[in-house]
């Protein structure tokens, strides 16, 4: 799905450098590359805070011990996402309340936002599903009149734009009360192990979590709080801030392939391309609004199982994210769900299929994927 050493190899002339010199320092934990990373990427995002941490899991976890949420506390998030996001919440003895999704963003849905929120809810996690921007305004304004916590999941919407109904524009991640990221190598910022960040403008809040990343410590040797140990080394700080000033052509050039892939599968009956905001199709460059983490299909008609087996066969790599909703999951099961309210990621989870997504795939390979996934459609259907 990925190819990281072809990227690899276009870059290896900074990342080098950049792992040599923490090797040469010894500066292994806590370094200036750390830090530096750190800046460069609270520039980027036009976010007051990054706190550097282990992975993107535990970015969630640690922005929900930032804020202070206590057991009981109702906090809703999507239905159709990774397992991380709900995992964390129930970690901390928080009750997750899932909830469906837009059938055309596959991210959160507002209506059921709402339906879902009960006196103890205390927070929302919008997770900017596949790399598009969930639908944050609607969001905040929601949070704002229950009196709620915003927390983005950006761990796949890294360097995507939103665009606000005044028509300004803020970078995922900086537009919640807080938010975590994940540096996984087949991330779109990936780094060359495990590692996350917990973005945030609120000063307070980034002090609180400085602390609870190192053991709850403020001073040394002083533990006010529970914490956790939770670092971003410094190797992979050098490869990420090698890798930042690529990340804006890495995404434009997923978009790219978007857009090529979107162009051989658009108007057919059997296939759904995937779409941004109403207003865009989610590949237009003055938007910015998706980031394709993943570019997927909604099939129609298709025998999902054989359309996998037959692209394997081809060698083409394909996933399905996710077959599974979360809340069938037997370890998140709740007698409280209902079926009727889950229709949406119901569906989904029966119709997706992701294509190979990475900054290196060439026309020649797009070409070949594409004419393979329409051969087989237009010849089993
Ligand atoms: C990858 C991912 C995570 C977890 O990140 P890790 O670094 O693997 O812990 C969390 N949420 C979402 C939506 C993800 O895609």
């Amino acid at each position: 799905m990925v190819d990281l050493q072809g990227q690899y190899s276009k870059i290896k002339n900074v990342v080098d450098p950049s792992i040599q010199e923490v090797v040469d320092n010894a500066a292994f934990i806590n370094g200036p590359k750390v830090h530096q990373f750190q800046k460069n990427l609270e520039d980027y995002l036009g976010v007051k805070h990054v706190i550097p941490c282990a992975n993107g899991t535990d970015a969630l976890q640690i922005a929900m011990m930032g804020l202070n949420l206590q057991p009981g506390d109702e906090v809703i998030t999507a239905d159709f996402t990774f397992a991380a996001t709900v995992e964390v919440i129930a970690i901390l003895k928080l009750t997750p309340v899932l909830v469906d999704v837009d059938p055309i963003t596959f991210n959160i849905d507002i209506n059921a936002i709402e339906k879902a929120i009960t006196p103890k809810t205390k927070a929302i996690v919008p997770v900017h599903l596949f790399g598009l921007a969930a639908d944050m305004d609607a969001i905040m304004d929601l949070a704002k009149k229950h009196n709620l916590y915003v927390i983005e999941d950006n761990a796949q919407g890294i360097g995507a734009d939103y665009t606000h109904k005044d028509g300004t524009k803020t970078k995922t991640g900086a537009i919640g009360h807080v938010a975590s990221t994940s540096f996984f190598p087949s991330k779109n910022l990936g780094c060359y192990g495990d590692g996350g960040a917990i973005f945030t403008n609120d000063d307070e809040l980034a002090y609180t979590i400085r602390g609870i990343v190192n053991h709850g410590m403020y001073k040394r040797y002083h533990h006010d709080v529970v914490g956790v140990n939770s670092r971003l080394d410094s190797i992979q700080a050098a490869v990420l801030d090698a890798k930042l000033p690529h990340l804006d052509d890495y995404n434009k050039t997923r978009r790219n392939t978007a857009r090529k892939y979107t162009e051989a599968f658009k108007n057919h009956p059997s296939i759904v391309t995937p779409t941004g905001k109403s207003t865009c199709d989610g590949i237009c460059d003055t938007c910015d609004c998706h980031v394709f983490h993943q570019y997927t299909l909604q099939l129609q008609g298709v025998d999902r199982d054989a359309l996998v087996a037959h692209l394997q066969e081809k060698n083409i790599p394909c996933g399905v994210y996710y077959p599974i909703p979360l809340h069938k999951q037997k370890a998140y099961e709740d007698e409280r769900y209902n079926e009727d309210d889950f229709t949406v990621t119901n569906k989904l989870v029966k119709s997706v299929i992701s294509l190979p997504m990475h900054t290196e795939l060439d026309h020649e390979q797009i070409e070949f994927i594409t004419s393979t996934v329409l051969n087989f459609i237009n010849s089993n259907s």
